[in-house]
């Protein structure tokens, strides 16, 4: 099938042809008349990683409307963890469209907001009674994870880390660490918004988990007060901040003294949640228990969707009316999350994110062994990634990192970058990706390396 003269009729989903091709330079000629239509009709802060003219993807590809068909290394930012149009999400949907489209749950409910509710209830960590309320975006869920922890204790100072990415909103972009691009001129922004130190394995000299918490707690203790603090916030795996794995014990010991102090421990699993790190939320790795688990991207297959699921006493806490919004919980949203959710454990995903890891980590290990430049090799499961150091200092190498990209992007392969420093690649394909594609895509990471 070719989708070159046909790309408003394309069809995605697993079925399209997996394989890389490329028929014209990237972007080709249709992608810059979006591109150029894009120039004058949409703000400029708008930006784009790999500015192709997307018309159906699947699997591991995604197919521009030139007709050249690339290697998903990154999910739309970890979000099609199914695949893009998975066929469960695709037949749920439109059943969905056929019933009703929309009602606002907080004016008439329906069963698929509390079947899911029931379903995060149910998979999220610990066997407590648990309530679970839905949003639209990420960051919609990590406000109102803190608006909750905040009645709940009747306390306002929050504590987010080093590194850490939240959202764009006000609340959450003060909550984000990294000024450029998402908090600058932006400001100013909400007030009792405190940052801690994280544990970064990599750049720590040597602090183990417990020692990188007890200095945490320390700093918390002595600059906010616990009898202040309602919340402390964390991605068990950092996304945007360079995928750091905190050393084992560090996740702990701030649940242990959370706990402790009568502060509520929100994990922000919005990356890392359904399946993606090879369990079914990443702070399992960790054997951890989060209070709060805000989760979002993998939930739903594409479509916006995101939830905030914990204990049922703090979750009750706020007063009917304080918690919801037009849209949140769409029926077509919560009919696709069932779906997705089902396809992640039909299909074997968690085994499958497991198995991906394997390839990355291998492959990047050997990459590091003859290549002095890959400073650091991390992640879980289909979340992994390379720091690029200067093999001399260590210090980070943006520019390294920008033209491996770049040379990815031009040979049909999306691949992202993160880190506080720009210096680092992160691997998120979709678990529907097969070996041969992900092994093709890493080759070229490989020769980009080379020619860098
Ligand atoms: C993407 C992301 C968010 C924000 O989600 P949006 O849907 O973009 O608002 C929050 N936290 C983490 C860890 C994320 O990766």
């Amino acid at each position: 099938m070719t989708l070159v003269d046909t790309p408003a009729t394309a069809t995605g989903g697993p079925a399209l042809a997996q394989e890389r091709r490329l028929v014209t330079a990237i972007p080709g000629p249709r992608s810059q008349e979006l591109l150029a239509r894009k120039a004058s009709a949409v703000a400029a802060g708008v930006g784009h990683t790999l500015p192709i003219s997307v018309v159906a993807a699947g699997g591991g590809v995604v197919v521009d409307a030139d007709g050249n068909s690339l290697i998903d290394l990154g999910s739309g930012i970890a979000v099609t963890g199914v695949g893009n149009s998975a066929p469960r999400v695709v037949e749920a949907v439109t059943a969905q469209l056929n019933a009703f489209t929309h009602t606002c749950f907080t004016v008439s409910p329906y069963e698929g907001y509390v079947a899911v509710a029931e379903k995060l209830n149910e998979l999220t960590p610990g066997d407590h009674v648990k309530r679970t309320a839905l949003f639209n975006s990420g960051a919609e869920a990590v406000e109102n994870a803190v608006k909750i922890a905040r009645h709940y204790t009747k306390k306002q100072a929050v504590v987010a880390f080093d590194h850490a990415y939240h959202g764009r909103t006000n609340l959450t972009m003060g909550l984000t660490a990294k000024n450029q691009p998402y908090k600058n001129g932006f400001g100013p922004f909400a007030p009792e918004i405190y940052r801690a130190p994280l544990s970064y394995p990599f750049r720590d000299g040597g602090l183990d988990g417990r020692e990188a918490a007890a200095r945490a707690i320390l700093g918390i203790e002595k600059q906010i007060g616990a009898e202040n603090l309602a919340a402390i916030i964390i991605e068990p795996i950092q996304g945007e901040g360079g995928f750091i794995v905190p050393a084992p014990g560090f996740l702990a010991a701030l649940v242990e003294w959370a706990t402790a102090n009568d502060v509520v421990f929100i994990a922000d699993e919005v990356q890392t949640g359904f399946a993606r790190t090879g369990a079914w939320f990443a702070s399992e790795h960790e054997g951890i228990v989060p209070d709060l688990i805000v989760t979002a991207k993998g939930i739903a297959g594409g479509l916006p969707l995101s939830a905030v699921t914990g204990r049922a006493e703090i979750m009750d806490a706020a007063q009917v009316g304080g918690l919801g919004g037009t849209y949140t919980g769409s029926p077509i949203a919560c009919a696709a999350a069932l779906a997705t959710i089902e396809t992640y454990a039909e299909d074997g995903l968690v085994e499958r994110a497991k198995e991906i890891g394997s390839v990355l980590i291998g492959r990047l290990n050997a990459l590091r062994t003859a290549d002095a430049r890959i400073g650091d090799v991390r992640g879980r499961g289909a979340m992994v990634a390379i720091e690029l150091v200067d093999p001399e200092t260590g210090a980070p190498d943006a520019a390294l990192t920008g033209k491996v990209a770049k040379y990815a992007h031009e040979q049909g392969v999306i691949l992202l970058t993160c880190g506080t420093y720009g210096n680092v690649i992160r691997f998120l394909p979709p678990l529907t990706i097969s070996d041969e594609l992900l092994i093709e895509g890493l080759g070229v990471v490989a020769e980009g390396l080379k020619q860098a």
